[in-house]
């Protein structure tokens, strides 16, 4: 079996670390609608939602970015 992907951004799994290649990951918020878009994990997708939200969006040149232990702990942790 292939090697489960990869999330570009944290370099975990995608779509996470329970479930390795199962199911899509979430295109990235980083990435503009013009350009082809880059699949991240979906902890990355709840961290780019709130990085969103505090305005301090991590462009893909400054990937991989460590992201808090909480966005891989389940839905709704942060
Ligand atoms: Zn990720």
């Amino acid at each position: 079996m292939a090697q489960p992907p990869t999330c570009p951004r944290c370099r975990r799994y995608v779509p996470n670390d329970v479930e390795p290649g199962v199911g899509p990951g979430v295109p990235s918020l980083a990435v503009s609608a013009q350009a082809e878009p880059i699949e991240v994990c979906l902890p990355c997708g709840w961290h780019e939602a709130w990085q969103q939200a505090q305005g301090e969006l991590s462009a893909p040149q400054s990937w991989p970015v460590l992201v808090p232990e909480r966005f891989y702990r389940g839905l709704g942790s942060c």
